[in-house]
């Protein structure tokens, strides 16, 4: 099949009017995509995007448009996407604004994504199934292993995906039937007054969840008052992860959780900057026995390669479409299968949640075999405006049945808040 279009599209959705999503680093974030659709001569269409939070959204927009010479007109080989990852990634002059990192980098993930979800269609699948589904060695095709070398060798991760399937049957008969861990985030945003934390942390207790999130790093007294109302109100069985969104230094970090360990922090997530593998491995050191968690902005399979390396996080948080999409997430899912390291994806934003489960149930069936200490985030914002939306009940996931890789939003949704003519921008 030939791709006969590329389309892209800014969306934005106006949460900053209800503090939705805000935290130590972003106050006030309209939670948006950059939304990809590819479209073949046959009639079959695959939507992807990535996520972004206003501003910028359009940058993300116009890397999707400089992408369509390379895509518009291919002949599509649905049965070795790895090819048409790396045919985007390793394009030279794109690559110069990365490399692999950026708004460049993100627009490839929407693209990616979009040419996952239009093969699930295509095969009558959801993309859980169709990844767990490939023999080892596809699976391993799909990454790019270059500079992975030097921690996972192709040949050691068939071996590994060879040495998963034994238990396969069981694990998707009790995914099916009793879903995969989630955990929320909806009590804790920082803009949130305490009323409002202590009626949502009750609610998701009662609705299942054994762990919660709270945002944490604005002021150190609202964070002491706000967790030990935390701690209170859910009891000491379930789980209170913290996530400072980047805000600290290493020093300030280390003191921050140390002030906030009396009431039990299950993990501290993005406690410093992404890119500060040695700062990561300093903090995991001085705070256990909290864990220490951090992914939604790691750019690429490099850093995360190297976080592992340096024994620097307890917990690795993917992100659907920051990395480039499926491919490069299937590396990273390799890779912490072989060092140990739980994944926990990073989830909510627009559409996340509805994409990235198809990732951890793919590592559940076909990579780490496991969901021991594993958890999807979950948060309660937008998904009304996808045509697929994911299914919660009991603080866990069900799979998703229908093709694809539910990243579709819905057309009228799409009208609604394309930015800036949409009628929800329109005031
Ligand atoms: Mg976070």
């Amino acid at each position: 099949m030939k791709v006969v279009a590329l389309e892209a599209h800014d969306i934005r959705f106006p949460t900053s009017r209800q503090l939705d999503g805000s935290d130590a680093m972003n106050p006030d974030p309209d939670y948006s995509a950059a939304y990809a659709v590819l479209r073949t001569d046959d009639g079959a269409e695959g939507h992807g995007f990535t996520f972004t939070i206003g501003r910028g959204t359009e940058v993300c927009v116009a890397a999707i448009r400089a992408y369509a010479p390379l895509v518009v007109g291919l002949d599509l080989d649905l049965s070795d996407l790895g090819e048409f990852s790396r045919r985007l990634l390793h394009d030279s002059q794109l690559r110069w604004l990365g490399p692999e990192k950026g708004a460049v980098h993100m627009a490839a993930a929407a693209i990616i994504n979009a040419a996952f979800d239009l093969a699930g269609r295509v095969a009558g699948k959801p993309v859980w199934r169709l990844l767990a589904d490939l023999p080892p060695e596809q699976i391993v095709d799909l990454a790019d292993w270059r500079y992975l070398t030097d921690a996972l060798r192709p040949e050691e991760a068939v071996e590994l995906l060879r040495a998963a399937r034994a238990g396969r049957e069981e694990r998707e008969a009790a995914l099916l039937a009793g879903g995969y861990p989630a955990y929320t985030t909806t009590p804790g945003w920082l803009g949130y007054t305490d009323e409002k934390l202590v009626v949502l942390a009750r609610e998701a207790v009662a609705e299942g969840f054994t762990q919660i999130k709270l945002k944490v790093g604005g002021d150190l007294a609202d964070d002491v008052r706000r967790m030990e109302l935390a701690r209170r109100t859910v009891g000491p069985g379930i789980r209170i992860a913290i996530d400072a969104n980047q805000r600290w230094d290493v020093g300030q970090a280390i003191e921050w959780v140390e002030a906030l360990k009396p009431y039990d922090p299950w993990w501290i997530e993005e406690p410093t900057s992404p890119d500060d593998i040695l700062g990561h491995a300093a903090v995991r050191r001085a705070v256990r026995p909290v864990r220490v968690a951090t992914g939604e902005h790691v750019a690429n399979r490099v850093i995360f390669k190297q976080l592992l390396q340096a024994d620097a996080i307890d917990v690795l948080q993917i992100d659907a479409c920051r990395v480039a999409g499926v491919p490069e997430n299937v590396a990273i899912l390799l890779l912490a299968a072989k060092y140990g390291v739980p994944v926990c994806p990073h989830a909510g934003g627009v559409g996340l949640c509805e994409v990235v489960q198809h990732l951890s149930m793919f590592d559940y069936l076909a990579v780490s075999g496991s969901t021991e200490d594993r958890v999807i985030e979950y948060v309660d914002h937008l998904h009304e405006h996808f045509t697929d939306p994911v299914r919660i009940r009991d603080g866990r996931y069900f799979a998703p049945s229908a093709p694809g890789m539910s990243a579709q939003i819905k057309p009228d949704s799409l009208r609604e808040y394309a930015f800036p003519d949409g009628p929800a921008w329109r005031l």
